[in-house]
């Protein structure tokens, strides 16, 4: 190629790179509504394939094998996940994406790194400091999305390490003389003690957060992978990743800040604070012994007949138990005994951020009747019968009246002041915080025991026989 061709084809590559940047701003803003996310979505997943396409004819970046090896084995993992992940799995397949995405942007800066030191060549300051950051920022984005991971599985407890914040300020401080070192003398051995460092730091700086925190962290480390591949952006010069890559940081930390304040906790006091599940330690029995009202399916349609509102209020059980079809049919039941029936949405129902939303969209349930938590708290008064459906923390009132809770200063869905609240569950255990609930002991609740799909199909059954 001249000169002419070659300034020509870079200014293609530049104009493809910049209609994928166009078409994710109009992807994002897609998904900001459950009535344009499909075509978001789609938007998103196209500049996504013209930025990957125009990678392909970008020789400076990455060899077409190379991308071609990748696309394929991406193609394959995305196909086995989408058959095999379950919906309640969702909330893990995001946090090894998380960890997956920092992974990527610490390898490519690593080996940008390795690469250039061991044939001696020379790195520029700000390219050794994008590589710094890249590498830094994706093993504190793997390892914590790693600890995550296990968090939400079950497989890791919320520890509170004594000393834990003198350790992390140490290890901050020894990443900032490492990484002054390492732009001074680019070394193997300096660039291996940073990521050490960085190691220990991803799983310290998860390990205390639990209780009812999680969903931050995990809003928190979508952030950091997206910065993770913004700095990687730099280390390559390819401005489409340092676009994309500050779109999922800066939308990341929206939702971290989203979720704050759902859980009413600063960033900070999310962070720093440690786990406070400790601290509680109310007895079930204490809660609940002799206190339960236990109720069946023809009990509550008996309840149902002839009332004017119903609120449902989903939560992490209904995605369990896949009841979203269930709640439907209920819903059509009521809704053709002129019942208005309306949800309860809270921010942190469910394991991730807009989980009931989805749920309920797989449903085909009208998006209008999804009510936010400060809208509906306004009007609980109003409602006849409020059926909680495999909710548990989100409606729990100790959030409010016990300073030592995990969830102390949550802002619940406050159904106590309906008239009447059915509880669909399967026993009186706990939900992810750990803690009883005294909304199941409370006078004007009935229990309703049992799998939350087996339970409303009974109940619709009972409802149809009125
Ligand atoms: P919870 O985890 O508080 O409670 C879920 C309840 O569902 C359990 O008590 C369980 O009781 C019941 N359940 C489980 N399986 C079934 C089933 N098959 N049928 C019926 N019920 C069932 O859920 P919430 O949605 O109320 O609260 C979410 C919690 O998760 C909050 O603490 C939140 O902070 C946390 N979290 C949220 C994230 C997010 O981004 N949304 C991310 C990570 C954590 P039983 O076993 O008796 O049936």
């Amino acid at each position: 190629m001249n000169t002419l061709d070659t300034q020509s084809f870079s200014s293609l590559l530049n104009i493809a790179y910049l209609l994928s940047a166009i078409l994710f701003i109009f992807g994002l803003k897609g998904l900001t509504h459950p009535k344009t996310a499909i075509r978001g979505n789609l938007l998103g997943a196209l500049g996504m394939a013209i930025a990957t396409i125009t990678c392909l004819f970008d020789q400076n970046i990455v060899s077409f094998q190379g991308i071609i090896i990748g696309i394929g084995i991406g193609t394959l993992i995305g196909i086995i996940c989408a058959v095999k992940i379950q919906m309640t799995g969702m909330p893990q397949l995001v946090a090894t994406f998380n960890g997956l995405g920092g992974a990527a942007s610490a390898l490519i800066a690593l080996g940008e790194f390795f690469g250039k030191t061991s044939t001696n060549a020379t790195l520029s300051v700000p390219v050794l400091i994008a590589i710094i950051f890249s590498a830094y920022i994706g093993t504190v984005t793997l390892w914590g999305s790693l600890l995550a991971f296990g968090k939400l599985q079950g497989l890791v407890r919320d520890r509170n390490i004594p000393g834990l914040p003198v350790i992390n300020l140490l290890l901050t401080i020894g990443v900032l003389v490492l990484g002054t070192m390492l732009v001074i003398t680019p070394t193997t051995s300096i660039m291996l003690a940073l990521i050490g460092a960085a190691t220990l730091i991803g799983v310290l700086f998860v390990l205390p957060i639990g209780g009812a925190d999680m969903p931050v962290v995990i809003a928190l480390l979508n952030a950091l992978s997206g910065l993770a591949a913004s700095t990687t952006g730099f280390v390559l010069s390819n401005n489409i990743l340092i676009i994309a890559g500050s779109l999922v940081g800066a939308s990341g930390l929206i939702l971290t800040f989203i979720m704050c304040k759902a859980m009413n906790r600063s960033l900070a006091n999310v962070l720093f604070a440690g786990t406070q599940s400790s601290q509680n330690n109310i007895d079930s029995d204490d809660v609940y012994q002799g206190k339960i009202t236990e109720t069946s399916a023809e009990e509550v349609a008996m309840l149902l007949d002839g009332v004017q509102q119903v609120l449902i209020v989903p939560g992490y059980g209904l995605a369990v138990a896949q009841a979203q079809h269930n709640v439907r049919d209920l819903a059509n039941c009521l809704e053709k005994n002129d019942v208005n029936v309306e949800y309860g949405i809270h921010p942190v129902a469910g394991r991730m951020p807009g989980h009931m939303n989805v749920l309920l969209a797989e449903a085909d349930i009208p998006y209008e009747k999804l009510i936010e938590m400060d809208t509906i708290n306004t009007r609980m008064e109003a409602v006849d019968v409020a059926i909680i459906i495999g909710a548990n923390d989100v409606v729990n009132p100790f959030a409010n009246t016990d300073p030592n809770s995990p969830i102390a200063g949550m802002p619940i869905i406050d159904v106590s002041k309906a008239r009447t609240i059915v509880v669909i569950k399967r026993s009186l255990s706990p939900g992810f915080a750990g803690i009883p609930n005294p909304l199941f002991a409370a006078d004007n609740t009935l229990m309703f025991f049992g799998d939350g799909k087996k339970a409303l199909v009974e109940l619709v059954a009972a409802v149809k026989d009125q």
